[in-house]
């Protein structure tokens, strides 16, 4: 708006009285002070660029402080105007909108979240379509706006999308995350966690697991389900009831054909919540797993539950403590106890477990193995040999560890028998058990 128009828009506001005006004079106050807000919003953006601008050069502080400090705004508020000035930047045609009324400083809110965690390469297809942005944001209400922006994004993504599922996996992994904060309104406590479906299903079979022990205490019975869900949770974070808690188990379900020889037309990989899951992830987790084989008819049903088959027992597991201080990986230091138990050859290709086949890797280093496609082997003495997905040797030597630092074996207290306790690295999948039936 020019500051002739804004002039006028002004001075009529000035000399309206809204105590005596009819409904279609409210209607014209109304869209003249949203037309206004528009370019006091819009000024804002300019100030919070040139603010910008003054901070690279060492003369100002950051523009967010600034609109706290000088324009009494709360942090939230500072902050929103400055996700606009970015907006602005990759959209300035909005700019142009927000200033003449036609949009509204909601519209720049939304994109602004909308395009929050867009990687570079999506963001510039985005600006290949800005036009079609500004032309919804300037026809549309806001949530219309948001509703087509986020189908155009979510379009966008899919196009970039990792056609490698494994990929999507690590993606997921890389991008979980814990927030939390209090509601300044309610006083309530709230945290977020976004995970990845394997994290997610391990933190719900862990939460499941304290839940069924609580249902079962008569001191419960009139404790509405809600709240007990919330002390199972707090029990299962917090390690109560030592000895009373169940490892926790997630269970995914596999075809046999898939788990030896990879997907095919009819492949069934998934969590028991119907969450699809990349093979290379599940043949990680055939290694070290309790496994049931089950014979489905052609109708689908479950025919036969054959009897449960772990892959490392105790006996072995003692063992490989006995030479393994940490994973097998020559750099890690991840201790034993907190290793997953790798087949050399798997499990599920026929590989026999026996220790000479065995050895612990922590969950980093069993990702890599699996889904990160490098390959181990371990001959006599276990030498281990690693190569990356290229077939390259990078590097070859010994794994055991206990006995050459002048420790001796010592035979290790029996610990749990379904999982290697303890807690996993802050990046890894928690230290679970898990079990994984598969369909023959
Ligand atoms: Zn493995
Ligand atoms: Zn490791």
């Amino acid at each position: 708006m020019r500051s002739d128009g804004v002039l006028d828009t002004l001075t009529s506001l000035l000399n309206a009285d809204p105590d005596v005006a009819d409904r279609q004079q409210v209607g014209e106050m109304i869209r003249r002070n949203s037309q206004l807000r528009g370019w006091v919003d819009a000024a804002d953006i300019r100030f919070a660029r040139r603010l910008r601008e003054l901070q690279a050069q060492g003369q100002s502080e950051a523009a967010g402080m600034a609109l706290t400090d000088e324009g009494r705004r709360s942090g939230k508020e500072a902050n929103a105007t400055e996700n606009r000035e970015r907006i602005c930047a990759s959209f300035p045609a909005l700019e142009d909108a927000l200033a003449v009324g036609a949009v509204s400083a909601d519209h720049l809110d939304a994109l602004a979240r909308l395009t929050r965690n867009l990687s570079d390469i999506e963001r510039s297809d985005l600006h290949f379509v800005a036009d079609d942005v500004v032309k919804s944001a300037t026809n549309d209400y806001v949530s219309e706006f948001e509703r087509k922006t986020r189908n155009l994004i979510d379009h966008i993504r899919n196009t970039h999308a990792p056609k490698d599922e494994a990929a999507e996996l690590d993606r997921q992994r890389a991008e979980s995350a814990i927030k939390r904060w209090v509601d300044k309104a309610s006083g309530m406590h709230k945290t977020l966690i976004e995970c990845d479906p394997i994290r997610d299903a391990a933190v719900h079979a862990a939460i499941d697991a304290q839940l069924a022990r609580l249902k079962q205490q008569p001191e419960n019975a009139n404790i509405p389900f809600g709240t007990l869900r919330i002390d199972a949770l707090v029990a299962s974070v917090s390690g109560q009831q030592p000895g009373q808690v169940r490892i926790p188990e997630v269970s995914v379900l596999i075809d046999q054909h898939s788990a030896c020889h990879g997907r095919h037309a009819d492949t069934i990989c998934e969590t028991s919540a119907g969450v699809p899951l990349p093979v290379s992830t599940v043949q990680r987790m055939c290694c070290d797993a309790t496994i049931h084989g089950i014979t489905i008819g052609d109708n689908g049903e479950a025919l036969n539950v054959g009897r449960e088959l772990r892959t490392a027992n105790r006996a072995q597991r003692r063992a490989l403590r006995a030479m393994h201080r940490t994973c097998a990986h020559p750099h890690c230091d991840v201790a034993f106890d907190n290793c997953r138990i790798h087949h050399i050859i798997a499990w599920i290709l026929g590989g026999p477990t026996d220790v000479d086949n065995l050895l612990p890797l922590c969950e980093q280093h069993h990702h890599l193995v699996h889904e990160g496609q490098w390959s181990l082997t371990m001959t006599t003495g276990r030498i281990a040999a690693w190569m990356r997905p290229d077939g390259t040797i990078w590097h070859t030597g010994p794994t055991i560890n206990r006995t050459k630092h002048g420790h001796q074996p010592d035979e290790p207290t029996e610990i749990a028998a379904t999982s290697p306790p303890g807690t996993a690295p802050p990046d890894t999948v928690p230290a679970a058990g898990y079990r994984q039936p598969s369909l023959c």
